[in-house]
């Protein structure tokens, strides 16, 4: 038979042994960000084989400012989404454009850049010059973006088919073999890729307005315990925007500076 006293130091041994994982693990918290595969030059590799882009450099600056530990996943953008629906990442920064409807179920930090939707090409095609020339082909876009949304909004006017693909690379690669004629990708992201010779090229047609968005950064809004990271983001964000960092940042990509 256990004693009275016995218990009771094994009770408060216990609850010491709680306390002290308690205070170790909330000192040594790792952040899980999940992030996509390639989005250049928001991430990518680069020909060194390092994961760098303007996202990663972001969100180094934040957590060196507010002093927290994180740990990136680079799954792919659908894959991101997905870990942070399902509890296995704290946060997402992947270019993710900010959307009232992703507003529902995630919340977002301030914007940290505007971009918008852009309908590209193989380089040396020239028959397709606005989007009815779409009619009757299979453009390309990438599962879950915002990308994919808007050419989803136009194919049945314009009489498109669109198969999808999880990540810019394979989507790009996909119309430069002519498998499908053309792919939506964001702004930004097309144009780097242009200036390095990705085979692509943007074709222009005003007669639908392209959607654009800002993009931000994401945690889900039903886990309560990530908020505290989103107001840490977001508190980094405003001194990074403010010291100029930020603006660095996007100098060093080439990207422009909205803020
Ligand atoms: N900005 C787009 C979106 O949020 C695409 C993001 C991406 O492909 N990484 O849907």
């Amino acid at each position: 038979m256990i004693g009275l006293r016995k218990s009771l130091v094994f009770t408060f041994a216990l609850a010491a042994l709680t306390l002290l994982a308690a205070g170790c693990s909330s000192e040594e918290k790792k952040y899980i960000i999940a992030t996509d595969t390639t989005f250049a030059p928001f991430e990518y590799t680069d020909e060194k084989g390092s994961f760098v882009g303007a996202d990663l450099d972001i969100l180094a600056a934040i957590a060196k400012d507010q002093g927290f530990k994180y740990e990136l996943r680079p799954l792919g953008f659908d894959a991101a989404v997905a870990a942070l629906e399902s509890n296995q990442a704290d946060g997402v920064i992947a270019g993710m454009s900010i959307t009232d409807k992703r507003k529902e179920k995630y919340n977002f930090s301030d914007p940290y850049y505007v971009s918008h939707i852009v309908v590209a090409i193989a380089a040396g095609n020239d028959s397709i010059k606005s989007y009815a020339d779409l009619a009757d082909k299979t453009v390309a876009a990438k599962t879950g973006t915002e990308g994919a949304k808007f050419a989803e909004s136009i194919a049945e006017k314009y009489k498109f088919k669109i198969r999808y693909f999880a990540d810019s690379p394979t989507m790009y690669e996909d119309v430069k073999t002519g498998n499908t004629v053309a792919c939506f990708e964001d702004s930004p992201v097309m144009a780097y890729g242009i200036t390095k010779n990705n085979g692509l090229k943007i074709v222009e047609d005003p007669s639908e307005s392209s959607p654009s968005s800002s993009y931000g950064f994401a945690v889900m809004k039903s886990h309560q315990a990530n908020q505290k990271l989103l107001t840490m983001f977001q508190a980094g964000l405003a001194k990074i925007k403010q010291n100029g960092e930020l603006k660095g940042i996007m100098k060093k990509y080439n990207l422009n500076y909205d803020f």
